[in-house]
């Protein structure tokens, strides 16, 4: 086949050993089904790690186009380099709050942050007295995951809210669930009841619990503001249910060789696949560097025009062996691609196939790709 032939894309993939590409428009209708499901709730979008790893620059703007103007991210500077990315009337909340020494960055910046231990209370607080400015921030208490925001302990010593936020604008308080995507749990309910405890002591705050999987547990949880990030990039928020979401991403990665080989013949480290009879296996440009996870080693596929192609032994660091023996030749040039995630293959199907999250697989994907943004308006 000669490159003329050849669809563009796979041409100009030449250079790297794939294409991501990231479809804004599968974003965009992502979060405005969730404004839907949201039932009047405001909708946040959730940017931290580059927007889930698909690019903040390109993904926020497309959710501002889609009404969104409430953003999260998880560090000062992520916030710091979303500032110049939305419009100024937008609200970014910085989820880890200020590490110590930095709270002056957010008044700089305009960014909110979340107050999650009364060190960064204290600090917050005696930041706005000495500025005499009623600076926002949102206060996040621990409802039962334990990870982040004000235990009992601390709400206990702190004393009574108006007091130790005196000085500064409480927006939002905010909680988080350990497990909204497994409906049943009991955890869900527990935390909602320790949340809404919690609550009666900050009156007339808005509030907010969850997440992507949380918008779906009913109404009860949904409060002023949900924080969704996976939803928007199209994992399933609710694994045993359909997905209601638009997958937001595609790879597709270059064929650099294919070889037949025989019966005996060992493919990739650790001779983990031999062949019983002949086999042709096209080697691809993408490894475990890229993000391509080595638990997927002669587990995970790829596919060409919608036909399942098996990995055949270890994924390597910047390449995998697929076993290909069911493909016409003449479909299987180098330079040619085959699909790694696309209409085919989900980033959930992917995750489950390497035992981990559809998060952990686009959060991974690597920064070698080639990146394309589509449907941007
Ligand atoms: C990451 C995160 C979210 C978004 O969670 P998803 O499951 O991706 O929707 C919301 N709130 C907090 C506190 C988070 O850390």
């Amino acid at each position: 086949m000669n490159a003329a032939a050849r669809p563009s894309h796979v041409a100009q993939a030449a250079r790297n050993g794939a294409v991501l590409t990231v479809d804004l428009d599968a974003i965009a209708a992502n979060y405005r089904l969730l404004v839907e499901r949201a039932g009047g709730a405001a909708v946040a979008g959730v940017m931290k790690a580059d927007a889930y790893g698909l690019g903040m620059a390109r993904v926020a703007p497309a959710l501002v186009r889609a009404g969104c103007r409430v953003f999260f991210t998880a560090h000062v500077d992520e916030g710091i380099r979303l500032r110049d990315i939305v419009p100024a009337d937008s609200a970014i909340y910085v989820l880890h709050g200020p590490p110590p020494g930095t709270a002056a960055d957010f008044v700089g910046h305009g960014l909110i942050p979340v107050l999650n231990d009364p060190g960064q209370v204290r600090e917050w607080n005696a930041l706005c007295a000495r500025l005499g400015r009623r600076l926002a921030c949102a206060v996040q208490v621990d409802s039962g995951m334990s990870r982040m925001g004000l235990s009992s302990a601390d709400l206990a010593a702190l004393g009574e809210a108006r007091d130790w936020l005196a000085a500064c604008e409480p927006v939002l308080l905010m909680s988080h669930l350990a497990c909204a995507d497994m409906p049943g749990h009991p955890l869900n309910a527990r935390q909602r009841a320790r949340f809404d405890a919690i609550r009666a002591r900050f009156p007339a705050m808005p509030a907010s619990l969850a997440n992507s999987s949380a918008v779906f547990l009913g109404p009860d949880f949904r409060y002023d503001l949900v924080r969704p990030g996976a939803a928007l990039y199209g994992i399933n928020p609710q694994p045993d249910a359909p997905n209601p979401l638009r997958q937001a991403v595609s790879l597709d990665a270059r064929i650099v060789q294919v070889r037949t080989i025989e019966a005996g013949d060992a493919v990739g480290y650790g001779a983990r696949y031999v062949a019983d009879g002949t086999r042709r296996i096209a080697t691809i440009a993408v490894g475990y560097a890229d993000g391509w996870l080595r638990a997927l080693s002669g587990r995970g596929c790829a596919y060409v025009d919608g036909v399942r192609v098996p990995i055949a032994g270890t994924v390597s660091m910047d390449s995998i062996t697929l076993d290909v023996t069911g493909i016409p030749e003449a479909r299987l040039q180098p330079g040619m691609t085959v699909e790694l995630l696309g209409p085919h293959q989900h980033v959930d199907q992917v995750a489950a196939e390497a035992g981990t999250i559809g998060y952990e697989v686009l959060t991974r994907l690597g920064a070698r790709f080639e990146r394309r943004y589509v449907h941007e308006r």
